[in-house]
């Protein structure tokens, strides 16, 4: 038998950048060189579904965590979460070793170290497009969504340690940081 007995659970964009808000992307599909060498080790790769693109899907705007952080927002990723919970549930209790949740640091909902804030608010126009970009910021804070992974991961009692790799900024290497 040649099972690893180890899984990784990695945000959806990790494993297929065309989810990405545009024009983001380092990588063409999957982020390749972030899990390399998990691979060569054979650990099995447990894909979270998209928050943004299953609530807005691919015509929406970049936001930020203000804007997500909304009651029917978080009930939604409760709702995608549930069934992988499962999934993960089932694969510790047949004594499967979970290696860690893999974010997106910097997104305003898979971010672990960072997260993006800085909403401004109000119509659109390019004087307030340029106040908005201005008030833009990385702060160190877990996103919505994987702030949500994280607490019905220990209320279900598994310990499972976060990381995540980095899509824009000046620690963009190709590795996972735990
Ligand atoms: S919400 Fe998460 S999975 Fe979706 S594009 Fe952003 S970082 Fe990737």
């Amino acid at each position: 038998m040649k099972r690893s007995g180890s899984v990784l659970v990695v945000c959806h964009c990790v494993l297929n950048a065309n989810t990405k808000i545009y024009p983001l992307a380092r990588y063409a599909g999957v982020f390749i060189e972030a899990l390399e060498d998990y691979l060569k080790r054979g650990v099995g790769l447990i894909q979270l579904p998209c928050p943004e693109v299953t609530y807005l899907g691919m015509y929406r705007w970049g936001m930020t965590r203000e804007q997500y952080d909304h009651p029917r927002f978080r009930r939604h990723c409760r709702e995608i979460f549930e069934p992988i919970l499962d999934h993960l549930v089932a694969l510790d209790r047949a004594g499967c070793d979970i290696e860690g949740v893999v974010g997106m640091d910097g997104s305003p909902n898979c971010g672990v170290h960072t997260t993006c804030v800085g909403f401004t608010g109000g119509e659109l126009d390019h004087r307030r497009v340029r106040s908005c970009l201005g008030n833009l910021r990385k702060i160190e804070r877990f996103g919505v969504f994987m702030a949500i992974v994280r607490e019905m991961l220990m209320q279900t009692g598994l310990q499972v340690r976060f990381g995540a790799v980095e899509e824009q900024g000046d620690n963009k290497g190709n590795e996972i940081t735990w």
